[in-house]
């Protein structure tokens, strides 16, 4: 009984942000934008990067996992009142904190990893440990996971979490027609996924209206809860189809500054010679 309210409770988080093909592109667009000493690292593991870029979402037995994925800004007051570090969001939540999410510290920690990484020298751990990092770097650009009402369950707008993230990617996005932007060194890097997050929290009003748009072009006799017509698809990738785009070209710029800033902290490391044989 215990186990199967558990189970119920998991499968309720939102853990499967924008799908494999969103997190794979957001890998390819990070490599691309590296400098070709940084890239040299990847050489013939590109595909390796791609296909573990999911991995955390199929972690779920771990229950810690789902609060890794997301943070609600509503608990702390709003974007502007965000805590620093997992003390300060501690001493303002009591233990509740976790179940609100930690994704900024989820990402500080998974780069620090990629850090110790290139400093080992091995470029499959490299390769393992960006794929990681990138998962988390892509959850905190979708809006949705930056919000109490993630499935647009207070709005009456119920699936709306995956309408946008998985159900627009899928059937839109071209991820080879999506340009790589350059990655920068940024020497602050460890303050930068609280602006990401303050970023994607502001596209959420904007995000919800127009999935009401789409909506009302639906007549209500012909729907379920579920399902949705051609014309409501067209109209919501007509209005979000930008930010979406936009959003996965962010997501992959900014692993792409969090792989070459990983890479100047370890040193600035060769990588290692490929075996003769
Ligand atoms: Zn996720």
């Amino acid at each position: 009984m215990k186990a199967t309210l558990l189970a119920l409770l998991l499968a309720a988080l939102p853990l499967s942000a924008w799908g494999d093909k969103g997190h794979r592109a957001t890998c390819a667009l990070a490599l691309k934008g590296l400098p070709p000493e940084v890239r040299a690292w990847y050489a013939g593991r590109e595909g390796e990067v791609e296909d573990h870029a999911s991995d955390p979402d199929h972690w779920r037995q771990d229950r810690k996992e789902g609060p890794r994925h997301f943070l609600d800004m509503e608990p702390y007051g709003g974007p502007d009142h965000l805590p620093r570090t997992v003390e300060e969001a501690q001493a303002r939540l009591g233990g509740d904190f976790y179940r609100t999410g930690v994704v900024p510290w989820i990402i500080q920690d998974r780069w620090r990893d990629l850090v110790e990484a290139f400093r080992s020298g091995d470029a499959a751990r490299v390769a393992m440990a960006t794929s990681i990092l990138s998962h988390y770097v892509a959850d905190a650009h979708v809006p949705l996971h930056t919000t109490e009402n993630h499935d647009g369950q207070a709005t009456n707008q119920r699936g709306v979490h995956s309408r946008w993230e998985t159900g627009l990617v899928e059937r839109y996005v071209q991820p080879e027609t999506l340009s790589p932007l350059p990655a920068e060194v940024d020497p602050r890097f460890m303050e930068r996924p609280w602006d990401w997050l303050r970023a994607s929290h502001a596209l959420i009003p904007q995000l919800l209206e127009d999935d009401r748009t789409a909506d009302r072009t639906t007549p209500s006799d012909t729907r379920d809860r579920t399902r949705r017509t051609p014309a409501y698809w067209m109209i919501f990738w007509a209005r979000q189809g930008p930010v979406v785009t936009r959003q996965l070209q962010l997501a992959g710029k900014h692993l792409g500054d969090a792989v070459l800033s990983a890479w100047t902290e370890a040193g600035r490391p060769s990588p290692p010679a490929k075996p003769v044989h």
